[in-house]
């Protein structure tokens, strides 16, 4: 039956009163977020989430679950309350249909459901509990309820999310294993072209492929004595260390040789100002720091512009013999530049004075330098010399600093 009127202005005018309470509300946290310092500031931030956005979403889910099954998002043209959520409140595609997930599997849930309006459940661990539910049956999570909001309240989403499996594979084995196939039938990995000197990838991969290469990279990953990168800069540099180190190429004495091919003109060997870039073979350019670092001793690079006897010598005495590589790690073991002490399996002959200015490959004139150090010489502008016995490097246009007695 289709209401009065005067009942629907009486509705419009409680959603108004709710918009205005709640914009009331926020506006005052917003402002006690600026003012409030230290613990006072902690206690806020647990507030904001217990008190305020979990059971938002919790009314929120109740709403859209509500506004599904009254099917009133057909009003404005949408064909599910999914796709209505993302148009109108402007989440993605994986954010609404969630919450949707959220709402249908609370119905089924009330202790869940309870614990989240009170703010004593996370939105995260909610979310875990409806795709468990989801997957084995919301009947057999109520016969776990009360243990899982005892376990969310400990543990944080991820240690969480194991606790949830677990039960899955108990309730439901071939479920599980279904699930675990499905996952692994999504695997990809997409590392696309080079755009402005970036080069973006992706992927999906399941459980244990994850965990697989999050094991390996974590070996490659560990700071060093005032490394100032970023976890996810880490993080990629162990990826592409990795991939160096396990490309194919030779693990001799010389260290590994990866099949990266740069053809790059001698102007931009030379640095000379005006000389094209260095060309990858397979996409994208470099610059010509990078194609000198390289020039130093790893990549292939083939000379394009001059004669082809020039190439031959170049290629002859730049590329370090295996006894030269083997003396030069008996003599340095590890990377020289200071605190660093990366494995010499890591590390290229860099030349002290550069290859490119006709600095020779023989051990008074080489230094090993893991990738990131060697980098940091070539593309970042730093000076490294040896005196007497020990390493001195200096940022550009600074006098040395640091200083690093050599490992003997
Ligand atoms: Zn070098
Ligand atoms: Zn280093």
């Amino acid at each position: 039956m289709a209401a009065s009127g005067s009942v629907i202005e009486l509705r419009k005018s409680r959603v108004r009163a709710a918009a205005m309470q709640l914009e009331v509300a926020v506006k005052c946290v917003a402002a006690c977020v600026q003012q409030v310092n230290g613990p006072e500031l902690g206690e806020l931030l647990i507030q904001i989430r217990e008190a305020g956005i979990d059971p938002l979403e919790a009314a929120f889910a109740t709403g859209v679950r509500r506004f599904d099954k009254s099917g009133e998002y057909a009003a404005d043209g949408a064909l599910s309350v999914t796709a209505w959520l993302k148009w109108k409140c402007k989440l993605s595609g994986g954010a609404a249909a969630e919450r949707v997930e959220i709402g249908k599997q609370l119905e089924r849930l009330p202790k869940t459901e309870e614990a989240f309006a009170r703010g004593d459940l996370g939105y995260q661990h909610v979310a875990v509990i409806a795709r468990t539910a989801e997957n084995v049956g919301a009947a057999a999570v109520r016969t776990e309820e009360r243990n899982f909001l005892k376990a969310a309240q400990s543990m944080d989403p991820g240690q969480f999310t194991t606790v949830a499996k677990n039960f899955e594979h108990r309730v439901d084995a071939a479920g599980a294993l279904a699930e675990a196939n499905r996952a692994y039938h999504r695997r990809y990995l997409h590392v696309g072209d080079p755009q402005d000197g970036i080069v973006r990838i992706d992927g999906l991969l399941d459980a244990e492929g994850g965990a697989t290469v999050r094991a390996a990279l974590t070996t490659q990953m560990k700071p060093i004595k005032d490394d100032d990168r970023t976890h996810g800069q880490r993080f990629a540099d162990a990826l592409v260390e990795f991939c160096r180190q396990g490309s194919g190429g030779k693990r001799d004495s010389s260290g590994p040789r990866p099949h990266l091919i740069i053809r790059a003109s001698l102007d931009a060997l030379a640095g000379i100002p005006g000389a094209p870039a260095g060309e990858l073979e397979g996409g994208g350019t470099v610059p010509s720091e990078t194609v000198q670092r390289h020039a130093c001793d790893s990549a292939l690079i083939r000379m394009t512009g001059r004669t082809e006897l020039e190439h031959e010598r170049n290629q002859a005495s730049r590329t370090l013999r295996a006894s030269t590589r083997r003396a030069l790690e008996a003599r340095d073991r590890r990377c020289v530049w200071p605190g660093c002490g990366r494995p010499a399996v890591w590390c290229d002959g860099h030349h002290l004075v550069w290859w490119t200015r006709g600095g020779e490959s023989s051990l008074p004139n080489l230094a090993l330098l893991c990738r990131p150090h060697h980098r940091q010489v070539h593309e970042g502008g730093w000076s490294l010399e040896r005196r007497k016995e020990q390493w001195l490097v200096q940022p550009p246009g600074e006098i040395p600093v640091r200083v690093h007695a050599r490992r003997e």
